[in-house]
């Protein structure tokens, strides 16, 4: 299969910057019994902090560059069945079987674990 191309945006390192002491220290003082004064100042730093991000060329905050992609085989179509335990339709190959109950691989988990309820095991016919 032939390769296609990509791109692959990644943050810049240092991307927001040195630490502002003066934030740092207003942010360690915000708790439950901090004044309008440390609320209000804290929040002007953090949004010119924000406008910052925001007004900064695109190219300062991330690297984009071309990446060699393969494209992934086609898919192959599988039926679906309804999980037994939340109904939610599942690959027929990614299905589980815990006492006889069909269910997909969360919920097999969940009530393997124990914390989902174990039903008695069911007798259904043809399974
Ligand atoms: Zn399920």
């Amino acid at each position: 299969m032939q390769g296609g191309k990509a791109i692959r945006i990644s943050p810049r390192p240092g991307t927001f910057g040195a630490p502002d002491p003066e934030r740092e220290a207003v942010l360690a003082s915000m708790n439950s019994e901090a004044g309008p004064d440390v609320r209000r100042r804290f929040f002007e730093l953090q949004r010119n902090r924000s406008e910052g991000v925001l007004s900064a060329p695109l190219e300062q905050l991330y690297e984009v560059r071309e990446v060699p992609a393969e494209v992934p085989p086609r898919a192959r179509v599988m039926a679906s069945v309804d999980c037994a335990a939340c109904g939610e339709p599942t690959m027929e190959t990614r299905i589980r079987r815990l006492y006889g109950d069909l269910m997909c691989a969360p919920c097999f988990e969940e009530r393997l674990s124990g914390r989902m309820p174990l039903d008695a095991p069911s007798r259904r016919p043809g399974l």
